[in-house]
């Protein structure tokens, strides 16, 4: 989905799973800063009311809950073995 602005501005619309809830958040994002799908991020829930994993993904991408959960889980050990 892409939005254009009158200044030619050109948004994304990239939708943000959150890893807890599982609710979604279509967050905009400026051309040059869009990400490839599965983007881990860390962001305010507002359904769970705190910080949440996010996985970001491109529109249209089919998301996979479980194998999402298990990247989460594969990179968080991978920062803990290289701390
Ligand atoms: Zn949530």
């Amino acid at each position: 989905m892409k939005v254009t602005y009158r200044n030619s501005t050109q948004l994304f619309l990239s939708p943000c799973h959150c890893m807890s809830c599982g609710k979604v958040f279509i967050v905009p994002r400026l051309r040059f800063s869009k990400r490839e799908s599965g983007h881990v991020k860390t962001m305010f829930c507002f359904n769970c009311k705190c910080d949440q994993d996010f996985i970001e993904t491109k529109n249209g991408t089919q998301f996979e809950f479980e194998y999402w959960k298990q990247y989460i889980e594969h990179q968080k050990q991978k920062k803990a073995v290289a701390s």
